[in-house]
């Protein structure tokens, strides 16, 4: 059974689908102005951990993830400003390139980075740019409905309109008077806390686009409404993103599909990833702590040693990125690789109670991972077992470690060899058993002599308290 905290009930929930068997996900994806950095690798991760583990549970899972590449602004943050320039259109003046070379650039740098991480993408990835009739319509519905308001060319929603406005962030109107900052003033706003559907494009913007309130570009938040009613329907069952989008993104996405649709809840679970810090800081351009998947290269990490670090750390967990995370990380890696490798099959039969063990080990890794994908916990387990089989390694079938091991890895996403028998001779398994046994019972002349038997076979011996390992010289 399936635990997932719900952003909006603020509490773990049994997940159960809508529809028996199936289960909807859309995931707000990237903003295509920049490289993704470690941070967003850390939602992504996260996005894919729960859809793997939904695939393993045999749901048959739709995944929508949007490509943001208009726009979001500068100034999309808690203040509304709506008054910031968008980010996209930005980089491209700023390049002197199209804002369409622009978003296809880092748009082909994220997909290509998804595969390196070993992240399924997507069944689908629709684009925003690519939906702004579906916009308009959802917008003129919103105004019909009496949700929103035009203003000199722009539309704004009003959220007084809208009683459920702050269930998701806590954030109602009242609390936003009370408590909040305004930055930034928008002259066409009723009130400062309406967040734009639609703005006014000034002559030199170059995305705009005709509408019924004259040349202008879409708001940030109303993209999502527009793609995932578009690609799931009038609701669905999970949405996912980072936690800097419960306020406003999604407290937004919420009043205007709702406002459409009139159904509640529009979406059943909101999943949010907690922000990733960098050596215990926000990350920062200015500390150069946004640190990007070729950062971790440069330092002797690979790709599957930066996931093995970011599933290391629960997602509703503050996670700190260090270096030294990583190299632990890298060491897990290794020892995992090691496990995978060197487990060979030296008893014919298993001895069934440790074939009960490991199917105890794999049931509390199971439970961590339906305790709201408890992955530190699920983790340890494995690592418990990796010592478990090591120091059975006479009595425990291969078979049943590789079966294991796919089941397992179907959720980790860790791109390792799989068990071979080819891949250490049973000769040189059968003498590290020897030697183990050797070792355990202290006789240290039969260790030495098996270990330099070993060596003359071509494999180095490698000592730990968990066991031997072997490696080829
Ligand atoms: P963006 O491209 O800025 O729209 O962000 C893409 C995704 O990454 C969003 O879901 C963000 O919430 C998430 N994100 C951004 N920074 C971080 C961070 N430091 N840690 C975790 N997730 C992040
Ligand atoms: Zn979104």
């Amino acid at each position: 059974m399936l635990t997932l905290y719900n952003t909006l009930t603020k509490q773990k929930e049994i997940f159960e689908p809508i529809h028996p068997g199936k289960v909807s996900i859309y995931a707000c994806g990237p903003t295509v102005y920049d490289y993704a950095h470690i941070g967003n690798w850390k939602t992504y991760i996260t996005n894919d951990l729960l859809r793997r583990h939904l695939e393993y549970l045999g749901y048959e899972v739709r995944h929508i993830e949007n490509i943001t590449d208009v726009g979001h602004l500068t100034r999309d943050d808690i203040s509304q400003g709506d008054t910031g320039e968008d980010k996209i259109e930005m980089k491209a003046k700023k390049e002197h390139k199209t804002p369409q070379e622009i978003a296809r650039f880092y748009e082909t740098y994220f997909k290509d980075a998804l595969t390196k991480l070993n992240i399924l993408p997507a069944h689908y990835f629709p684009c925003a740019t690519e939906h702004i009739p579906h916009m308009i319509k959802l917008i003129e519905s919103l105004i019909t409905n009496g949700h929103a308001y035009e203003s000199n060319g722009n539309v704004f929603y009003d959220i007084s309109s809208f009683p459920h406005y702050g269930e998701l962030s806590g954030n109602t109107l009242e609390s936003l008077r009370i408590g909040a900052r305004l930055e930034a003033e928008h002259p066409d706003k009723k009130n400062q806390w309406d967040f734009a559907l639609w703005l006014k494009a000034p002559k030199d913007h170059l995305m705009q686009w005709d509408s019924p309130w004259g040349k202008g570009y879409p708001g940030w938040h109303i993209e999502c409404s527009a793609m995932s009613l578009e690609y799931l329907g009038n609701t669905f069952d999970i949405h996912m993103g980072g936690e800097d989008h419960i306020f406003p993104h999604h407290e937004a996405e919420i009043a205007q599909s709702e406002g459409v649709t009139n159904i509640h809840p529009f979406v059943h679970f909101w999943i949010h990833t907690r922000h990733m810090m960098v050596e215990g800081k926000k990350m920062s351009k200015s500390r150069g702590t946004t640190y990007r998947i070729e950062d971790v290269e440069t330092n002797g990490y690979t790709t599957m040693h930066l996931r093995l670090a970011l599933l290391s750390a629960h997602y509703r967990s503050q996670m700190n990125f260090t270096w030294d995370a990583l190299d632990q990380a890298k060491k897990n890696f290794e020892r995992i690789t090691n496990w995978v490798n060197n487990t060979s099959d030296v008893h014919e039969n298993a001895r069934k109670e440790n074939r009960e063990e490991i199917q105890r080990y794999e049931q509390k890794f199971w439970d961590a991972l339906n305790d709201d994908l408890n992955t530190p916990k699920a983790l340890s387990v494995l690592y418990e077992l990796i010592t478990f089989t090591n120091t059975h390694k006479r009595s425990v079938s291969v078979d049943t470690l590789n079966i294991l091991w796919g089941r397992l890895n179907s959720v980790l996403g860790l791109i390792l060899p799989s068990f071979s028998h080819e891949t250490i001779p049973k000769e040189v398994t059968i003498l590290t058993a020897e030697r183990d046994e050797a070792r355990m019972n202290k006789d240290f002349q039969k260790s030495d002599a098996l270990r330099a038997k070993i060596e003359s076979l071509g494999y180095i011996v490698e000592d730990s308290p968990n066991g031997t390992t072997v490696k080829k010289q």
